[in-house]
């Protein structure tokens, strides 16, 4: 039995075995998804990363050898079909491939310990357990096409903005806004963490003069809590503006979500069929609620919440019924945001700070900051923080920070609403949540 490619290489991936090559010779390789043997004529559906391509073997018109080795093969093996096209009207996509060679390049063990072929529903640890194989299944590659697609536009559109990105460390010396958030660990003679957001850095960035940047990349949060919507390791799309307000930086958010939207309907409408799900282009401006508004509306459908207070989930679920699918609650108390925003010049107990919320799930926050440097001292003593621990960052504020604004998108939380699936875990290749650190 063979098992190294040699000169084999594939020709085709299963989905461009149509009708138009019909009569040539391909060479597919790919997974055994199913093998239906029926006596005198064998079945076999091979799978590959875009789809799955019927090979029939009848014995009048195949070696021995050939049948021999197909039966031989167990389900999941890794093989390279060499064969003829020809046109079959039983066949999935009206054609089928007679195969001339069949190489084993690496054959599954059994049984599996689970199963990929949909068939049977396995519940989320299962699957997770064994994430190589349930990441075979369409219906699960289907949500990272679409995340990739999310960061494709993404990135178009902040090249298109002319937003530089950047990348600031992961390993960190003290907290980002102070908190329990935060993952510890030993940094030689010393201890550090895992950063919670790039924030402070991309910040500094603005008084370096980098005029708008982005980052996408890994944020640490040791949330206790174990829901739907949390992980503790989750990636964010995080975006500075300099001379821009956060009237300004919303209306970017707002844009970049449209053509998100966009851009999905019309590269991954296949992956959105395969998981039966909807997402309508959001037309014209987000809805937009002040958080004053915000509390009398959550009272007035009869769940309690006081001034100053953050929405419970039961807030925002009835916020999220009376609001449109995407709306931004602006205006916030300053006391529960982070010492960084910027608060009303006449009303300093409000902040020009916002969340972008999707229905009752928060997608980003973001706002004006503060970029006077004894005005965040004072905001940073308010909150009981220790300036000493911020030395290097305001530092940044002292000689020549511009005016700036941004704000903080949760990638995962998106692909969820991209996708349509209700638990957070399904977004993440690997996920890492209270109970789970492998694989
Ligand atoms: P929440 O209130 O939902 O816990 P947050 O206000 O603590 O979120 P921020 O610090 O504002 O989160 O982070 C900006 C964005 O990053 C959030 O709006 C969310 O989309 C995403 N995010 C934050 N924490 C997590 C997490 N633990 N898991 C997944 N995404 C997260
Ligand atoms: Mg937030």
């Amino acid at each position: 039995m063979e098992y190294l490619l040699r000169d084999l290489r594939r020709t085709h991936y299963t989905k461009d075995v149509t009708t138009d090559v019909m009569g040539q010779d391909v060479t597919i390789m790919g997974w055994v998804h199913e093998i239906r043997d029926l006596g005198g004529i064998i079945f076999l559906l091979i799978r590959d990363f875009k789809g799955m391509i019927q090979v029939t073997a009848p014995s009048k018109k195949v070696s021995a050898e050939i049948l021999e080795d197909i039966r031989a093969l167990r389900k999941e093996s890794v093989v390279a079909v060499k064969g003829t096209v020809q046109d079959s009207n039983k066949a999935p996509n009206g054609v089928e491939i007679i195969p001339s060679e069949i190489t084993v390049l690496n054959m599954a063990d059994q049984p599996l310990p689970m199963d990929p072929t949909e068939k049977v529903k396995a519940e989320i640890d299962t699957r997770l357990n064994s994430r190589f194989l349930d990441l075979r299944k369409p219906g699960v590659s289907a949500i990272f096409k679409i995340k990739n697609q999310m960061f494709k536009s993404v990135r178009e559109y902040f090249a298109d903005n002319d937003i530089i990105e950047i990348h600031t460390p992961k390993l960190v010396a003290s907290a980002t806004e102070g908190g329990t958030e935060l993952f510890p660990i030993t940094y030689f003679e010393r201890e550090a963490f895992l950063g919670q957001s790039p924030q402070l850095y991309k910040q500094m960035m603005m008084s370096a003069g980098f005029d708008k940047v982005f980052e996408i990349g890994q944020i640490f949060r040791a949330e206790e809590h174990d829901t739907l919507r949390h992980l503790n390791e989750a990636i964010s799309i995080d975006m500075e503006a300099s001379f821009m307000d956060d009237e300004d930086v919303m209306k970017m958010l707002n844009e970049m979500l449209v053509k998100v939207i966009a851009d999905v309907n019309e590269y991954r409408s296949e992956e959105l069929n395969t998981l039966e799900h909807k997402i309508e282009v959001p037309q014209g401006k987000f809805e937009v609620i002040d958080y004053d508004e915000a509390v009398d509306l959550v009272n007035s459908r009869g769940v309690e919440m006081e001034y100053g207070e953050d929405l419970s989930r039961e807030g925002e679920k009835v916020l999220g019924d009376a609001m449109d699918d995407f709306y931004f609650l602006t205006g916030w108390p300053t006391a529960i945001k982070p010492f960084y925003v910027m608060p009303y010049e006449n009303k300093p107990e409000k902040s020009h700070a916002f969340d972008l919320m999707y229905k009752n799930l928060e997608l980003s926050s973001g706002a004006t900051r503060i970029h006077q440097y004894d005005l965040l001292l004072n905001q940073l003593i308010a909150k009981d923080l220790n300036p000493e621990s911020f030395e290097a960052y305001l530092k940044a504020f002292k000689y020549g920070m511009p005016p700036h604004a941004g704000w903080g998108l949760g990638a995962d939380r998106v692909n969820m609403v991209l996708t349509g699936v209700e638990n957070i875990r399904e977004t993440v290749l690997f996920p890492r949540d209270r109970h789970r650190l492998t694989p």
